[in-house]
């Protein structure tokens, strides 16, 4: 946390009044100059191994799936050679990421169902009816490989939403909803993986100085900062 470099306008005043649409400008602004290329995370070199890598993301981190995806990939980076193994062998390989058991059978489904179709394709529709793929999966493949407008949101740009007041959704969906609105289109792609980016750089779980915070030091509601602030001090 001391690390965080200190805010834009040096303030530590919650804005109560700021809007929505100003704390975006401004929160845009400061992710663009902390992370102003964002590479993808997830290893992969076509849509099917990008669509799987991302399905055996859920519940584990990219650093964990880009160490089991290379021994995948190398028995099979596409969905004929993936419907041709045996649910077992799949789940061997992946067997050090969580939910194993369940990814593995999603995955031979999930071939099953690309070749069925005829092949990959960028379409809402085709992608979250796919096996373990859901809204947030299918966000990511046509953001990232398709380049379709999409805001891809996980608890992790969910909680930062809040944090942020930039949205009181309490679901994720409407945490989307509330982020498509503020933030133009054209940067919807860059800025999910800037605040995931942001969060796992700074964001410890919980209880901690918001003050200290280049985006909450002006950004987090005067309730937050009183309640963090309130749980750290009954920690000490
Ligand atoms: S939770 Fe808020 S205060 Fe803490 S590092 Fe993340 S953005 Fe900053």
């Amino acid at each position: 946390m001391s690390s965080i470099r200190t805010s834009l306008n040096g303030g530590t005043n919650t804005n109560a009044k700021m809007k929505r649409q100003e704390k975006a400008t401004k929160i845009s602004f400061i992710l663009n100059e902390l992370y102003p290329k964002t590479p993808i995370p997830l290893d992969h070199d076509s849509a099917y191994t990008l669509t799987v890598a991302v399905m055996l993301s859920a519940q584990t981190t990219d650093k964990k799936v880009n160490q089991v995806t290379p021994a995948l990939f190398k028995k099979a980076n596409t969905p004929e050679k993936m419907a041709k193994l045996n649910v077992r062998e799949v789940q061997s390989i992946i067997k050090e990421i969580g939910l194993a058991p369940t990814k593995a059978k999603n995955l031979k489904k999930m071939a099953k169902q690309i070749l069925n179709n005829g092949g990959m394709k960028g379409d809402w529709e085709f992608l979250e009816s796919l096996a373990g793929v859901g809204h947030k999966t299918a966000s990511v493949v046509m953001s990232q490989w398709y380049g379709h407008p999409a805001f891809p949101v996980d608890t992790h740009i969910h909680r930062l939403a809040s944090r942020w007041g930039l949205s009181n959704g309490k679901s994720v969906e409407q945490t989307e909803k509330d982020l498509k609105k503020i933030f133009p289109k054209e940067s919807w792609n860059k800025l999910h993986l800037q605040i995931i980016f942001f969060g796992r750089e700074f964001c410890p779980a919980r209880n901690h100085d918001l003050t200290t915070c280049r985006i909450c030091c002006w950004a987090a509601t005067k309730k937050r900062i009183l309640e963090e602030s309130n749980s750290s001090t009954k920690k000490k």
